[in-house]
């Protein structure tokens, strides 16, 4: 029976990224549907949950991707609240790469050395990669800032963290660079987290740094989140601390969304968000 994968994408376009790597990962046909809204996901997986018997329904899967991360999670409500008893498939979520990218940078923060009880910095963490890195740098017991432009928002996305996460994340408004200097005072670990080509931390400022050991960047645009960085660096040592471009966080991450397309066809009730696929990176890099 031939493995069959559901892209759901709330752009109109399904993304070609996504695609590719569904075939690379072992997906044997591709049902592509763009432009999809949240109210018409129930009817397409029911396409799913009943044509094939209970014991086949590991072949067929569900990947919710599209760039508007909130309309993915919504689309994921909407899948599971779709099955009920046996009648179910597996499903990810990793609307614009946000679970992949942060769960790989998370794993490789944490294979600096034991953050926990540490204090970690995600800087311009608001968006769904800063978001979903700081709830598990928590979950792994490490005391997390996540900081915004605007503390109000900073404050907004922790609360919502906590709900979403149960977890305690501080809240912290870096307007300019003396701000962020500040925040990192104390810090073992920091996350670069921001929109594409925007520097957060200045060489100058990571280089004497006298309490960080690990810096993590997303951006793989110049200008790089983290000054005088490469973006291929992976695990690159320099005065004592150790650098992961957004490249070299990259290659991993392809690795663990590879991986859990996989996973998604061997069994029918695997439920993939930032929990699950920050276990199963954390597997894979060992
Ligand atoms: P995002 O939502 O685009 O941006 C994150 C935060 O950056 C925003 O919430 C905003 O925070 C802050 N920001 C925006 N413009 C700024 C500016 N001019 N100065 C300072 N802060 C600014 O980011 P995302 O989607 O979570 O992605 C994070 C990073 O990961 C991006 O660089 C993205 O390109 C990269 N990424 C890589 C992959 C991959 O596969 N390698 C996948 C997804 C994302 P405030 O408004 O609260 O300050």
């Amino acid at each position: 029976m031939r493995k069959v994968l559901l892209q759901f994408d709330s752009d109109r376009a399904p993304s070609v990224f996504d695609a590719i790597t569904a075939h690379d990962a072992g997906a044997e046909v591709l049902l592509q549907y763009g432009g999809v809204r949240p109210e018409e996901v129930r009817d397409l997986v029911y396409g799913a949950m009943f044509t094939r018997g209970v014991p086949d329904l590991k072949n067929s899967a569900v990947f919710i991707g599209g760039t508007d991360v909130a309309l993915g999670e919504a689309m994921l409500r909407e899948v599971q609240g779709a099955f009920f008893g046996p009648m179910r498939v597996s499903v990810m979520l990793d609307a614009n790469g946000c679970n992949t990218t942060a769960t790989a940078a998370v794993v490789k923060m944490l294979s600096v050395g034991d953050l926990s009880g540490k204090m970690a910095v995600v800087l311009a963490g608001t968006g769904p990669v800063g978001q979903r890195a700081a709830a598990l740098l928590a979950k792994a017991g490490v005391e997390v800032t996540l900081t915004s432009r605007t503390l109000d928002r900073a404050k907004s996305v922790c609360e919502a963290l906590g709900e979403r996460f149960g977890v305690g994340v501080s809240p912290a408004a870096t307007p300019d660079a003396g701000a962020t200097q500040a925040v990192l005072e104390g810090a073992h670990a920091v996350l670069c987290a921001g929109a594409a080509g925007v520097t957060l931390v200045e060489e100058e400022v990571w280089r004497p740094h006298p309490t960080l050991r690990a810096l993590a960047d997303v951006n793989a645009v110049p200008p790089l989140g983290v000054g005088g960085i490469e973006v291929t660096w992976d695990g690159k040592e320099i005065e004592g601390k150790t650098l992961f471009g957004a490249i070299g966080i990259g290659e991993f991450k392809m690795k663990v969304h590879r991986r859990c397309i996989a996973q998604l066809f061997e069994q029918s009730d695997s439920v993939l968000d930032a929990e699950e696929i920050f276990v199963l990176a954390a597997g894979l890099a060992e």
